[in-house]
């Protein structure tokens, strides 16, 4: 019996893959739709050499509980005509919550990677998925010791859990592209090494009102007035969101682009001066690169980051426009620090430990 690991989004291919690759053939890959696309998914897969996964169909663009509902009933039906050894899940996505529910109705081990982290902000879709998901899961690999105590709080079971680190680690190291290349990539944006921000934002609570957007793309603007270019990867949601708010005018002074690729991403974040972003990965890839990050959320589930010094949490609007300047007047003693503080997230080796905690979880039934 195989290992199935549900996914449904880009975070989620990429956290996976070192982990899919240790389990090699063992692994049939599930892929709920939700981020289904060439700018999102397609390519993700092929850059991180990962073998096509068998999809599920009409999750895209539903409102979340239509979207865990299409994903459970799919994956229901793909678990009892091939019963896995195995369910691994990753995060806090919709796909994350469907393929818990799916292993759960089969009675299947379920193995949660990156168990145990908490915004403590319930207003957080995200946060509802991972609680939910670390109640039900048989195997929780927690990527720090931090993570493992909020599990321990919430009175999990000590034997199903394992500080693991996380995978994110091997991810960067394998696919930061190399120094010729990075000098070619930032040549192709414009870009001088050390001189720019690179900012991200998708988040419903910085997308969805104006105030929220209109805040945080006005800090950006006024960066880049003030003489700092600012690259703007636009997610789709919030180009939609810019659009939908008529905010354009804000883009005129960052130069936006298409998402990029996942290569490129870590490239352009290696030699940024500054990281803006609400993404949850991008908080983690920040203390591999040796980056500074201002998070622009309410809260985060990922404080580890914050405690090394590698990143603040800032509101959007003149807060964030006040600590990015500040940040940015002693960029050479921040990045020299940085550069000598290790990741909070572990040694690289979290796939290998990962793997093997669930080979050996799906043996007894295999056997
Ligand atoms: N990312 C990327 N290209 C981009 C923007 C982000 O490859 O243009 C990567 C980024 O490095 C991180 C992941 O996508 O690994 C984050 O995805 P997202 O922000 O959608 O999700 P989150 O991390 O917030 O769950």
């Amino acid at each position: 019996n195989r290992i199935a690991v549900v996914l449904g989004t880009r975070p989620e291919l990429v956290k996976l893959a070192p982990l899919i690759h240790e389990l090699g053939p063992a692994a049939r890959l599930l892929h709920t739709g939700q981020h289904w696309d060439e700018a999102m998914s397609g390519r993700f897969l092929r850059e991180l050499d990962l073998p096509e996964p068998e999809l599920l169909s009409g999750v895209g663009g539903r409102p979340r509980a239509g979207q865990i509902a299409a994903s459970l009933e799919q994956l229901d039906a793909a678990f009892t005509a091939e019963r896995p050894g195995a369910v691994v899940v990753q995060g806090d996505t919709n796909a994350t919550l469907a393929g818990a529910l799916a292993a759960n109705a089969h009675g299947i081990p379920l193995v949660h990677v990156e168990a145990g982290l908490r915004s403590h902000d319930r207003a957080m879709p995200e946060e509802h998925n991972r609680v939910m998901v670390d109640h039900i899961a048989d195997l929780l690999c927690a990527a720090t010791e931090e993570n493992a105590a909020n599990l321990r709080t919430e009175a999990l079971d000590e034997r199903a859990i394992a500080v693991t680190g996380n995978t994110v680690v091997e991810v960067v190291l394998r696919q930061l592209p190399d120094a010729a290349a990075r000098a070619a990539l930032l040549a192709r944006y414009g870009l001088r090494a050390d001189g720019y921000v690179l900012a991200t934002v998708h988040r419903p609570e910085n997308t969805d009102t104006a105030e929220a957007l209109g805040a945080v793309l006005g800090e950006l603007d006024a960066l880049a007035a003030a003489g700092t270019a600012v690259l703007f990867p636009i997610h789709p949601r919030t180009r939609a969101a810019v659009e939908r708010r008529g905010l354009q005018r804000l883009l005129e002074r960052l130069t936006v682009t298409e998402p990029v690729g996942y290569g490129d991403f870590l490239g352009l974040a290696r030699h940024a001066a500054l990281l803006v972003s609400d993404s949850g990965g991008v908080q983690e890839e920040c203390t591999v690169l040796g980056r500074p990050l201002l998070v622009v959320r309410r809260s985060t589930e990922r404080p580890e980051s914050v405690a090394a010094g590698f990143a603040a949490l800032v509101r959007p609007g003149p807060e964030l426009g006040a600590l990015a300047a500040e940040w940015l007047s002693d960029t050479p003693e921040r990045l020299a620090r940085l550069a000598a503080t290790p990741s909070p997230y572990g040694d690289g080796l979290a796939s290998e430990r990962i793997a093997r905690l669930t080979l050996a979880l799906a043996k007894p039934l295999t056997a």
